[in-house]
């Protein structure tokens, strides 16, 4: 059983920020910042296409109740939201999971890199592919 699952089931301590009946929030035990919290669906799935519509509806849920919050109790003025979706793109918890990670004018947090600046036709050839 994978670790988030048990954490679900009260197997592995977990400081609780939130839970229903799908969904169950907890603090990131190694926070990008204070008040990072993780939401999960208590359904397991291992990422987004895995994960049913129903499990993925009540985590969108799950995030803006969190993000309330974050909001109105940490309280922070704004969070950012990310979600991890396959090793390649940093993800460790093979369980589906939202980032939440409160922000604060001018903290000093940098979570995108530089962007970059598309090639001539780069963005057509990218979108034609994309809808091919
Ligand atoms: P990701 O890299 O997107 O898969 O994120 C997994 C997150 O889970 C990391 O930020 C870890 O710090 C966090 N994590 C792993 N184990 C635990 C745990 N037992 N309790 C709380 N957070 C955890
Ligand atoms: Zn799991």
């Amino acid at each position: 059983m994978c670790v988030f699952c048990q954490i679900i089931k009260g197997e592995i301590p977990s400081y609780k920020v939130y839970e229903n009946d799908k969904v169950y929030a907890f603090l990131d035990i190694k926070p990008v910042r204070p008040g990072h919290v993780l939401v999960i669906p208590k359904n397991h799935s291992a990422n987004i296409e895995e994960a049913e519509a129903e499990d993925l509806k009540a985590l969108a849920e799950g995030v803006k109740e969190v993000g309330k919050i974050l909001k109105e109790k940490f309280p922070c003025p704004a969070y950012n939201i990310i979600l991890n979706n396959g090793g390649e793109a940093g993800q460790e918890v093979s369980h589906i999971h939202f980032h939440l990670i409160p922000r604060f004018e001018n903290d000093g947090l940098k979570l995108f890199p530089e962007k970059e600046e598309y090639k001539e036709g780069e963005a057509e050839e990218i979108a034609n592919k994309l809808t091919s």
